[in-house]
């Protein structure tokens, strides 16, 4: 986008009325809010809903495929937001595809709403998946493009929508969690789907007023030659699977074990595409290609954090459902409530935190660095989990404030990496390839929980000692092994801070 035009975006929309920023931030900060209200909320039940016996209202699929699953889907959650960014930049424009990935992220939890089988599971799991992959990249593109480039507001704005991000993923667990458990799941979904019903109202009625032109504008079009060519490509592919699926899994070919490894393989396999095209393009200068070459391992350490962050959602959350005390102190807990942790904590530290860069200035800590603590606190979060273990056995039920504890390190770890990494990527990434930066971010959420489809399997109450101990250790070592390597990879960032 020149100059020119992005200037004009940002006259056009009203630059006060929300906390002295954008308008338009009142719109993309609710309208956020509410997608993440309905993805957590889905997500804190969906792992309980695949397990639980049909009896009991669930699926009664076995435990760890379930967990497998929901990797798989989280990971398939962020990879589709590499297609997202790239409709928007080239078809619809952010704000179209912000729109219609709402409505397809609202379908899919009516999918679920409807009391079903495991087949509307996968309709809804398929509507979902591309309805972020539309929404979740663009809707902060868009905060993005408000503000113009010396604006001093941009990182507060961030602050504020990221904050959004984690009201919406605080209450959702606690309201979702408590109607599943007074109704049934199916009554869960259906106010995940409420919440996605509701952001959508908020987007479609103020965007007009407060955003302007951001988000309208169409950065790269496809040429119409460019535009035939997709649509025939487009349209084979969706023949090609659809034939394949249909020859495949009546065969046995296709299971949910093979999805899964494939699943697995893209997740590796997209990033490491990403990297080797961005490092050989010819539009990628000498100085550009150091600083991709320094963010592989800032990527990597990003990978292993939310290998453990989201596994929060899955391992964290069966061992609050079979390994937990949930009478505790004369209330019943619902093991989904344990999901609202972590944003909860993320709200209260995130001003701290910001406000201990602010004092600090130069003196903080460089970006590698902060990564290679972050690793060390993550690994921490899961160690602290061995003590109960060691002491109880895995007979009795430990007291949920051990829980607490995890996810309230993990915390310290996000704050380090997720708001860092995500300037990091825009800072470190080439020109030609900013559009997709925001998506590249995302791929290592995909990659993490690829792996995690297949790590989860070696979890078992049995196992838990040393499933924890590993995973912690490992984070431990690689946190040291960054922190060592921190100079040489400040240096090859070329001046980036
Ligand atoms: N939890 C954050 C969100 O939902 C971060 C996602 C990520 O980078 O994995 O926006
Ligand atoms: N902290 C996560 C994010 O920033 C939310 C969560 O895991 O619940 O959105």
């Amino acid at each position: 986008m020149s100059k020119l035009n992005r200037q004009k975006i940002v006259d056009s929309v009203p630059q006060t009325g929300f906390f002295g920023h954008p308008k338009g931030l009142f719109t993309l900060f609710f309208t956020e809010f509410w997608e993440r209200f309905s993805y957590y909320g889905m997500r804190a039940i969906l792992v309980f809903y695949m397990y639980y016996e049909v009896s009991k209202g669930g699926l009664g699929l076995d435990e760890t495929l379930a967990l497998s699953i929901m990797s798989i889907y989280g990971s398939l959650v962020y990879m589709s937001g590499v297609i997202g960014g790239w409709l928007a930049d080239r078809i619809f424009g952010t704000s179209k595809a912000v729109f219609y990935g709402g409505i397809l992220i609202m379908l899919g939890h009516i999918a679920l709403a409807i009391p079903g089988s495991v087949a509307m599971f996968f309709v809804s799991m398929i509507l979902i998946v591309i309805g972020t992959g539309l929404l979740k990249p663009n809707v902060s593109t868009v905060v993005g493009e408000m503000y113009s480039e010396n604006d001093t507001r941009r990182d507060a704005g961030f602050t504020i929508f990221y904050m959004g991000i984690n009201a919406g993923a605080f209450l959702a667990p606690l309201i979702v969690g408590s109607v599943s458990e007074a109704y049934n799941f199916h009554y869960g979904f259906a106010i995940a789907a409420i919440g996605m019903f509701v952001g959508l109202l908020v987007f479609i009625f103020t965007k007009k007023k407060n955003l302007g032109l951001a988000g309208t504008a169409v950065p790269n079009p496809l040429s119409p030659a460019e535009k035939k060519k997709t649509f025939t490509i487009f349209a084979i592919a969706v023949v090609a699977i659809g034939i394949l699926s249909a020859i495949l899994i009546p065969a046995g070919l296709l299971t949910f074990e093979s999805f899964i490894n494939l699943v697995t393989i893209l997740g590796i396999l997209i990033p490491t595409a990403y990297f080797i095209i961005m490092y050989r393009s010819p539009k990628t200068t000498e100085v550009e290609r150091s600083r991709v070459l320094a963010y592989i391992p800032l990527f990597l350490a990003a990978v292993m954090f939310w290998a453990i962050q989201e596994q929060g959602s899955t391992i964290l959350a069966n061992y609050a459902d079979k390994r937990t005390q949930l009478e505790f102190a004369g209330i019943s807990i619902s093991p989904a409530w344990f999901q609202s942790l972590n944003p909860l904590f993320i709200i209260i530290f995130a001003p701290i935190f910001a406000g201990f860069w602010v004092k600090l200035g130069d003196r903080q800590p460089s970006i590698p660095k902060k990564f290679s603590f972050s690793l060390m606190f993550a690994g921490l979060s899961f160690l602290v989990i061995l003590i109960p273990g060691y002491f109880t056995g895995s007979d009795a039920l430990v007291s949920p404030l051990w829980l607490v504890l995890s996810y309230l390190i993990v915390v310290f770890g996000e704050l380090l990496i997720s708001p860092v990494g995500l300037s990091a990527t825009t800072k470190l990434a080439p020109a030609a390839f900013s559009a997709q930066t925001m998506s590249l971010w995302f791929l290592a959420s995909a990659a993490a929980q690829a792996i995690n489809a297949q790590i989860v399997k070696f979890y078992s109450v049995e196992t838990e000692m040393a499933y924890f101990g590993t995973i912690g250790g490992a984070s431990i070592v690689l946190g040291i092994i960054l922190f060592i390597m921190s100079p040489k990879i400040q240096g090859f960032m070329k001046g980036i801070k």
